[in-house]
């Protein structure tokens, strides 16, 4: 499949690229990578789990300053941010990774290198991104490159798991400015993601009043409500594009073979690329939820067995069409480092809280090779890697406008 570039990215591009202190600035990053692996190292050491960042917010808040950034200060909910300010009056511009990791305190953080290859719980996801952050805030001061917006330049808290991309969202609620957001997150050096995969996740449990297997037969079982429904959920057949999807997991009940249970519970993860799709699926879900309590009454002729459901996490799902601006952007960046660019389908990334707000936004995956992100064995081959900032260094000078060189790409 052929992507097309609009003349006006393709010119602003060319135009760029033709600068020298850009030029200088893509120079300055390939040599910047062993600092940028060192700080990855370092930083990979302060543990963060999920709204427990604050160790590492502020590690990274001194880092920003060191690097002369402007009103470089944690916010209220624990996010870091720093400005580059603007020589002009062009857009707001963040460029984020997020702070927190998937492991819990305790974990062994010490990187291990073997092979070119460096170990350690977190050193990709997101640390990687933080460091690669890092890496463009330093090119630009060195260039002295005048951009005609400001760009905001933060680490995020609460990106993974229950923490909801909560800092993300924060961020902007707090940002009414910021125009557009580049987040640096997932494998790959070629990915853009520029959709947000909703995620829906419901708990539902059945209860009844139990009894003895023998004695008291007859008696509706939780159990066998949730297994009904479970069958039934298991046949829904949401449409593959836009992508849609549903599994059941964490089933619990019963506490005796020889027993009609009091209760049973599991638990529901739907995904869809979009709202309407999301939605579609969640109604038919809870139809079923309570068709399973019903059927199971009906069986025995007694309305004994209550269904209770209750939704535990929401993640809006937005999309951006894959022609507009900031994904051409995105895809001219990626060319411009000599990467073939590939558009990633969905992704839950912070990426879906901008999305849903309207704001243009992508994520660009952190660069390295990578593998076993979010275990204890996960890894980092640093190979070529600074190619990363350089994408985001050249999408800031694209989307902020270069003063007195370059239009913005956003308005
Ligand atoms: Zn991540």
């Amino acid at each position: 499949m052929s992507y097309q570039v609009s003349e006006k990215v393709e010119k602003i591009f060319n135009k760029l690229l033709s600068m020298d202190q850009v030029q200088q600035g893509l120079d300055f990053i390939e040599q910047d990578q062993e600092q940028a692996i060192k700080d990855q190292k370092e930083i990979v050491m302060i543990e963060a789990p999920t709204f427990q960042e604050a160790k590492r917010a502020a590690d990274y808040a001194k880092r920003l300053r060191e690097l002369g950034l402007s009103n470089v200060h944690v916010d209220k909910h624990g996010n870091v941010l720093g400005t580059y300010l603007g020589k002009g009056d062009g857009p707001t511009i963040l460029l984020e990774a997020h702070l927190d990791t998937v492991f819990p305190f305790g974990t062994d953080v010490t990187p291990v290198e073997k092979n070119g290859r460096i170990y350690a719980p977190g050193i990709c996801d997101d640390t990687r991104g933080l460091a690669a952050n890092l890496s463009v805030v330093r090119a630009l001061q060195a260039t002295g490159i005048e951009t005609a917006g400001n760009i905001i330049v933060a680490g995020t808290i609460a990106e993974e798991g229950i923490g909801g991309m909560y800092g993300m969202r924060t961020l902007l609620e707090d940002h009414p400015e910021i125009d557009a957001t580049i987040s640096i997150d997932g494998s790959g050096r070629d990915s853009i993601v520029y959709q947000g995969t909703g995620i829906r996740n419901y708990q539902v449990s059945y209860t009844g009043p139990g009894g003895h297997a023998y004695g008291a037969f007859g008696l509706p079982s939780p159990i066998h409500a949730a297994a009904r429904t479970i069958a039934q959920l298991s046949d829904m057949r949401p449409p593959d594009k836009p992508k849609t999807t549903f599994t059941v997991s964490l089933v619990e009940g019963g506490h005796q073979i020889h027993a009609i249970a009091e209760k049973a519970m599991f638990k529901i993860n739907m995904r869809s690329d979009t709202a309407a799709e999301l939605d579609r699926l969640e109604a038919k879900a809870i139809e079923i939820f309570k068709a399973g309590a019903k059927e199971e009454n009906e069986r025995w002729g007694r309305d004994a067995v209550k269904v209770e459901y209750e939704k535990i996490h929401d993640t809006p799902a937005g999309s951006q069409p894959s022609d507009s601006v900031i994904v051409q952007a995105a895809w001219k960046a990626t060319e411009s480092v000599g990467v073939k660019p590939r558009l990633a389908a969905g992704g839950c990334t912070n990426t879906n809280m901008p999305i849903m707000m309207g704001i243009p936004a992508v994520t660009l995956g952190r660069g390295g090779k990578e593998g076993g992100v979010h275990s204890l064995g996960e890894w980092f081959d640093p190979e070529g890697v600074y190619r990363c900032p350089q994408k985001s260094f050249l999408m800031l000078m694209a989307l902020a406008g270069v003063r007195g060189v370059t239009e913005p790409l956003m308005d």
